[in-house]
C-alpha cells in the first residue's frame, strides 16, 4: 500500500505558470479518467461513486480556481490541494449529503497530487489477481472496507495485536500479521505465507511448507465445520461463547457464526465520524436493531469508550500528552455526564421494547467508587444489570471490593495487558510486550475470577485473549465465567473448550500462573494439554 500523500507545502515555482498549468489539468484529467475506469472495473454502485468523483476532478470552477492560483505564482500541486480545499470547506458549508461527500473531495486531491509528484495513487492498490496487501498500517475504515475476495491476508509494520487495526482484522477473519517491522523489505511479486496463527511471515517458502500449510487450514476448517452448539467444557460445564461486535452488520455475523450473545457492544465505533454527541432518539434506534438480533440472549453493551486511538469529536480533550492515560472512557463520560445520562436512556428505552438480556458495563473503570458511581446511574435510569469492566491495574487489584458494587465483571485483556507493561497497544515497537499469555496478566486475572467467585458476581473476559483457543481454557482455569470474542474465532474454542474438563483448565492456569514469561507459560500449557 503507498505511503500516503502529505499535504504539499505554498513554495513558489520555478516553473512558468504555463508549465504548472499544462501539469496540473494533465493531473486532474488523469484522475478522472483513472477513476472512471476503477468504477468500470467495479461495476455497480461503486461505479456510480466514482463516476461522481471523477465529475469533481473534472469540474470546471475548481480548474478556474487552479488557474487563478497557478497565476498568482502557486505550484500545480499547492494550487490542487488548495482549490480542492476551498471545495471541499463549501460542501461542508452546504451539510446534508453534499456535506457529507465532503471527505470525497480529499481522496480525488491525494490522487491527483501523488501523480503530479510521479507517485502511485494512494488507497487499497487494485488488482486483477488476489494479494497479500502490505501497509504501514490501515485506517479501521480502510480494514472495514477491504474486499475479502481480493486481499487474501494483511500485513502491517505498525499497530500491535490489540490495535483496532488487528480487532477489525479479526471481526472480518483476514489472516493478519501486524506489527512486523521487516515487512518493510517485501517488494511488488514476492511470494509470502502468512501465518497468522503464529504471526509468522515467511519469504520465498518452498512447495513443502506450502503444501503443511494448505493442509492445515483444511484441518482447521474441518474443526470449525463439526463445532457447533453452546460453549461447554469436556465435563458438560457451559461456559457462555459470546460476540464482540461494533455494528448492525457484526452483529448479523455474530448470530451466523452461532454467537450466544454479545458480550461487548463497543458502542463508540458507531460515533467515531460523529461531530456532536447523537441524540437519545438516534441511538436507541440503533441499539433496538441490534438487539433485535438477540431475542432472549444476553447482550452486554459497553457505553461511549472514547479515546486514545477512537477519540470522538463531543467527549476526548484534543491535545493530551499521553491520550491511553487520560480522560478517557468512564473519566471522559465523567466529565460529560450529559452524554453518558442520554447513552443509558437511549439503552433502557431500547431494551424494555426488546427481548433480548440487556447489560450495560463502564469501560476504564479505575476504583471501587468509579464502579458504585456507574452502577447507581444506570440502575436509575432503568438499566437493571450493570457492571464494569476491568482494564485499568487499580480495578484489578482491588477487584474484591469492585464486584461489590458491580452487578458483573468483564475483563477487558487488551488495555489490562497495555497498562500492566506501560507498552502503548498501538506501537509496533514495543508489541512484544502486548501478549496476555504474560503471568502478570494472567495472576491479574486469578485475583479478578477469585473475587468474583467469592461475591457471586459473574466475571467475562471480552478482551482479544478470549479468542485464543488455549488460553480462554486457562481463563476459564482462572474463573472466567463467560468468554468473549471475535464472532469468527468462536467456533475455534468452542472446539477447544470441549477438550478440557474444570479440573483440567484449574490445572493448566496454575502452570501458567507460576511460569515466568509469555513464552514459557504457554509452552507449558501446550505441553500439559491433551492437544492434539
Ligand atoms: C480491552 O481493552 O480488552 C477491550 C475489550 O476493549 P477495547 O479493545 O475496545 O479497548
Ligand atoms: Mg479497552
Amino acid at each position: 500500500m503507498p505511503e500516503p500523500v502529505a499535504d504539499p507545502a505554498d513554495v513558489p515555482s520555478d516553473r512558468t505558470p504555463s508549465d504548472e498549468l499544462t501539469r496540473a489539468t494533465a493531473a486532474l484529467a488523469a484522475t478522472a479518467a483513472q477513476l472512471r475506469e476503477r468504477g468500470e472495473q467495479a461495476g455497480g454502485t461503486a461505479a456510480e461513486v466514482l463516476d461522481a468523483l471523477a465529475m469533481m476532478a473534472e469540474d470546471p470552477a475548481l480548474a478556474a480556481d487552479v488557474r487563478h492560483r497557478i497565476e498568482d505564482g502557486a505550484t500545480a500541486e499547492y494550487a490542487v490541494h488548495a482549490a480542492m480545499a476551498t471545495f471541499r470547506d463549501m460542501l461542508v458549508g452546504m451539510g446534508g449529503y453534499l456535506g457529507e461527500r465532503a471527505g470525497d473531495l480529499d481522496d480525488v486531491a491525494r490522487r491527483a497530487i501523488a501523480h503530479l509528484q510521479g507517485r502511485p495513487a494512494p488507497g487499497i492498490p487494485q488488482s486483477a489477481t488476489p494479494f497479500v496487501l502490505v501497509a504501514r498500517d490501515l485506517a479501521p475504515a480502510d480494514t472495514a472496507m477491504l474486499d475479502l475476495d481480493l486481499v487474501l491476508a494483511l500485513i502491517t509494520t505498525d499497530g500491535g495485536p490489540t490495535s483496532h487495526t488487528a480487532i477489525l482484522a479479526r471481526e472480518k477473519g483476514i489472516t493478519a500479521v501486524v506489527g512486523a517491522a521487516e515487512a518493510e523489505r517485501l517488494r511488488n511479486g514476492d511470494l509470502v505465507l502468512v501465518d497468522a496463527e503464529n504471526g509468522e511471515i515467511e519469504l520465498d517458502p518452498p512447495q513443502q511448507r506450502i503444501d503443511l500449510a494448505l493442509q492445515r487450514t483444511a484441518t482447521l476448517e474441518a474443526i470449525r465445520a463439526q463445532s457447533s452448539g453452546p460453549g461447554r467444557l469436556a465435563d458438560g460445564r457451559a461456559v457462555p461463547l459470546l460476540a464482540n461486535i461494533g455494528s448492525v452488520d457484526s452483529a448479523r455475523e455474530a448470530v451466523a457464526r452461532g454467537a450466544e450473545g454479545v458480550g461487548l457492544f463497543r458502542t463508540e465505533v458507531l460515533f467515531l465520524g460523529a461531530e456532536a454527541a447523537p441524540s437519545v432518539e438516534a441511538q436507541a434506534a440503533t441499539y433496538r436493531e441490534v438487539f433485535a438480533q438477540f431475542p432472549g440472549q444476553k447482550v452486554v453493551v459497553r457505553v461511549l469508550d472514547a479515546g486514545a486511538d477512537k477519540p470522538l469529536a463531543f467527549l476526548t480533550d484534543a491535545g493530551e500528552e499521553n491520550p491511553a492515560l487520560g480522560r478517557r472512557g468512564l473519566r471522559a463520560l465523567v466529565a460529560h455526564e450529559h452524554v453518558l445520562r442520554d447513552q443509558l436512556t437511549a439503552l433502557a428505552q431500547a431494551a424494555a421494547e426488546t427481548d433480548a438480556l440487556v447489560q450495560v458495563m463502564a469501560p476504564m473503570v479505575s476504583t471501587a467508587a468509579e464502579a458504585q458511581y456507574f452502577c447507581d446511574l444506570a440502575h436509575e435510569l432503568g438499566i437493571a444489570v450493570a457492571g464494569v469492566m476491568v482494564e485499568v491495574p487499580s480495578c484489578a487489584i482491588m477487584a474484591d471490593h469492585v464486584a461489590r458494587n458491580a452487578d458483573f465483571m468483564s475483563i477487558g485483556t487488551n488495555d489490562l495487558t497495555q497498562y500492566v507493561f506501560a507498552a502503548d497497544r498501538l506501537l509496533g515497537t514495543v508489541a512484544a510486550f502486548q501478549n496476555p499469555w504474560h503471568p502478570a496478566v494472567l495472576r491479574l486475572i486469578e485475583s479478578v475470577g477469585t473475587a468474583g467467585a467469592a461475591h457471586d458476581v459473574p466475571v467475562g473476559i471480552c478482551g482479544e485473549a478470549a479468542a485464543d483457543p488455549l488460553l480462554a481454557v486457562v481463563l476459564v482455569g482462572l474463573g472466567a465465567t463467560s468468554l468473549s470474542m471475535s464472532s469468527s474465532a468462536i467456533a475455534d474454542v468452542r472446539a477447544e473448550l470441549a477438550l478440557h474438563s474444570l479440573d483440567d483448565a484449574r490445572r493448566l492456569a496454575a502452570l501458567a500462573v507460576s511460569a515466568e514469561s509469555a513464552e514459557t507459560a504457554r509452552r507449558a500449557v501446550l505441553d500439559a494439554s491433551t492437544h492434539p
